[in-house]
This record gives C-alpha cells, structure tokens and sequence, in this order.
C-alpha cells in the first residue's frame, strides 16, 4: 500500500473554531490512524476481518465512550472532541469508526444514561478500556427501519431471572462481543433495554459473511432461545423507543463527523493524483471537468465541517435536537457519498483497486448510508420536523 500522506482540508479555517484540546485530541488520533491503521485496514477489508489488535489502542486513547464522565473510566470530554475522534477514525476506515461508535454511544451511553449505578460500576470501565467489547441489538429480520414492530421479547420467569426470545440482524461487533445491549418487548409489549452476556445458555452470535462494505468490521445475528438473563440486566431507567432513539441520536451525532472524514480522505487523495496523473500532455487537474468535481468536493466538506461544529456547539450546550442531527447524519452522509464516487472516477482504473482508499471509502459508505435510520428515514424525520405532519405510515 501506498504510504499514508493525507493532509487535512481547512478551506474556511475551521481550526480557529477549535479549542486547545480539541486540537490535541485530534491530532492525536490523527497520529494514531497513521501510524496503527493505514498500515493494515487495507490488508484487514480484503480479507474481510475485524483487525482485533486495534481494540487496545483506541481503549488507551479514549475512544470508547469520550463523554462519559471519567469515574467511570470514560474520557469527559465534550462534544465536538468526541465528533473530531470519529471524524479521524472514519478518515482511516468506516469500519473502525463503527466498532467505536458501537462501543461508546450504543452500549456505554444507555448503561450510563439508564442503567443502574450497580451496572454503571460493572460495565462501564471495562467498556472504557476495550477489556469488553458491546454490542447493540435493535434491527431484526423482519423489522429495520421500524423497529417498534419488533418481535424480540422476554416473560417473566421468577423474581430473579426473565426468559428472552428472538434474533436480531446486521448487529456491528456482535461476533467477538462479551456483552449485547438488546431492545425487547415484556409481557405488556413495552420496550426495554435488556444486558445479554456471552457465555448465558441459548445466546449465539452467528457471523454475517459475504459483505461488500465494512469489510474491516464485525457484523452478525444475535440469537435469543430461551435465554435465562437476570433481572439485575434490565436497563431500569427507560421504557418505550425513546430508549434505543436516544441511543441513535448519539450514534448519528458521530457518523455526522465520521463521514466527512472519509470525505476528506478521498478529496485528498484525488486532488494529490490530479497533479500527478498527466494525460494529454496536462496533469488531469488542469481540465475543467476535474476541477470541478474538486471545487464541488471542497465546497461541500467545507459545508459539512461548519454544520458539524455548529451542531457540536448546541450539543456541548444541550440543544441540539433529534431532527437537527438527522439533518446532519442525512447530509454529510449524502455528500461523502458523492465525493467518494466522483474522486474514485478522477482515478480512472487506479480507482478501483486497493493501492488508494477510495473504493474502500465508498463501498464502507454504502453501509453508513443505510444504517442508523437510511437516508430516506432521516428526510422523512426532517419533513415531519418542519411540517409537524408524519409520512412515514
Ligand atoms: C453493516 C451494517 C451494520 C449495522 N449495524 C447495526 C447494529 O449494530 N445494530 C442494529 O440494531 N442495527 C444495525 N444495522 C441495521 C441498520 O440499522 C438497518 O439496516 C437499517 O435501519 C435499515 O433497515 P433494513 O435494512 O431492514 O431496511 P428496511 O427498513 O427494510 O428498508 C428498505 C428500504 O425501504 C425504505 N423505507 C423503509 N420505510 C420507509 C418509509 N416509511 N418511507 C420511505 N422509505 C422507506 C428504506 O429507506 C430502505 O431504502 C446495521 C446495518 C448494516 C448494513
């Protein structure tokens, strides 16, 4: 593989936004994704494994759980040092952007927003440092992008134990997890957060092979037969969809950043190929038609970058909405995804194999596209939002 020479784009100088230690965190990761991730995701996506040796380093880091107070061995850290880390992330791979938003907004966020301080204590330092891994189980077979027509669910069993039924499918880091943060009806048909541990009789985690898209991540079935789990488990603090929703505000909050990271990373990577690749006498990034497609790259990552700060300031202040980080997810998504394709045409042939990140990078945003709410769920959140009228049903 080539060497890792991205350079960062700044156009409205959008560092000056910073503070000091967003800085900091930044470029530490972005040494980080250097130094442990280039050298090896490309190797890790052809053979479509999860590279486990980087769990560690992004424990050590703080890249699990960043907001989380720090008694509980997350980092303290606000917003905006927390969308930097995913941006970095995902500017290395999608797929290692994932395993962490996983582990920090799907899994530590409800244990630390609903959990019990009994649970908080036992889960969320190992969680902080990597020594656990989680996993979040909303979406199922049959039930995607509504999942209050979930059919997973659990019936009381004693006063100590609850017996959980059903499978839940496309579920990030679930074939190595220890713990599953799963979505279930009880006997009422209410929605509860239940914790699943490895090793409970009847909870298989099968492997989803034969993925063309976040090859470098995870992803399998979680399967519920007659699985004994304590009450202890149960996320005491929420009922209802409101739970797993505010998991996924958090999650899309992250994936907002993530992806103009990837976006960064192919406008790097094609604005440097245009002025070496010399056709007709001319570096191609001489044509009109490239420069273009680069002027458009750089517009809209610039726009992205500036939407993201500004939603990291409302939520370091507590205002940013639901609707507001849909808009974002739904954007930066759209854009990346762009971006991706057209830097992958600037390649020509080179393009598309492995010697650049940016067929990587497109094929990993197929997925970050559809999950955590699809593109047309979110527009549809953002049209409800500003006509106060449903169109989902
Ligand atoms: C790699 C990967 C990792 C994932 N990780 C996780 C995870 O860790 N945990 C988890 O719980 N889930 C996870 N998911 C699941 C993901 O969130 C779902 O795939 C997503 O929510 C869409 O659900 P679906 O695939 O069932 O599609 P469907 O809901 O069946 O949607 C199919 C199509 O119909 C459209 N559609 C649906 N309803 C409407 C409507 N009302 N109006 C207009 N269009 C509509 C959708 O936008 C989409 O285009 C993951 C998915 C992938 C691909």
């Amino acid at each position: 593989m080539l060497k890792d020479l991205f350079q960062s784009p700044d156009y409205f100088q959008v560092d000056d936004l910073l503070t000091a230690e967003h800085l900091l965190v930044r470029d530490t990761v972005r040494q980080w994704v250097k130094k442990e991730i280039s050298p090896i995701i490309e190797d890790a996506c052809q053979q479509a494994t999860f590279p486990s040796q980087i769990i560690k380093g992004l424990g050590e880091l703080g890249c699990f759980g960043p907001t989380i107070p720090q008694e509980y061995g997350g980092g303290g850290m606000d917003h905006i040092a927390y969308g930097l880390m995913m941006q970095e992330l995902e500017r290395g791979d999608s797929g290692v952007r994932s395993t962490a938003s996983v582990q920090g907004s799907l899994v530590m966020y409800p244990i630390f927003t609903f959990g019990s301080e009994e649970q908080k204590r036992k889960f969320l330092p190992k969680l902080a440092s990597g020594e656990w891994m989680g996993c979040f189980g909303l979406t199922e077979p049959d039930h995607g992008s509504d999942p209050s027509s979930m059919i997973t669910n659990f019936r009381d069993a004693g006063d100590d134990y609850v017996v959980l039924n059903g499978a839940k499918m496309w579920i990030s880091n679930a074939p190595f997890a220890q713990i599953a943060v799963v979505w279930a009806k009880d006997e009422a048909g209410v929605i509860r957060g239940i914790i699943v541990e490895r090793g409970m009789e009847g909870f298989t985690t099968p492997e989803t092979k034969g993925k063309w898209s976040l090859r470098a991540s995870a992803t399998g079935e979680l399967v519920f037969d007659n699985v004994k789990v304590p009450k202890a488990n149960i996320l005491p603090n929420v009922k209802g969809l409101k739970g797993p929703l505010s998991c996924l505000s958090s999650a899309r909050y992250g994936i907002a950043w993530g992806v103009v990271g990837a976006a960064m990373d192919c406008y790097d990577a094609a604005l440097r190929y245009s002025k070496e690749r010399i056709q007709f006498d001319k570096p191609i990034g001489a044509f009109q038609l490239t420069q273009k497609k680069l002027a458009e790259m750089i517009t809209e990552i610039t726009k992205a970058q500036l939407m993201n700060w500004r939603l990291g300031v409302l939520k370091n202040e507590g205002k940013a909405t639901p609707a507001q980080i849909s808009m974002a997810k739904r954007n930066s998504c759209e854009i990346a995804t762009k971006i991706a394709r057209d830097a992958r045409s600037m390649l020509g042939g080179m393009g598309i194999t492995g010697e650049y990140p940016i067929m990587r990078h497109m094929m990993n945003l197929e997925s970050v596209i559809t999950y955590e709410g699809t593109h047309e769920i979110h527009l549809l959140i953002t049209g409800q939002d500003i006509t106060g009228l449903d169109a989902f049903h």
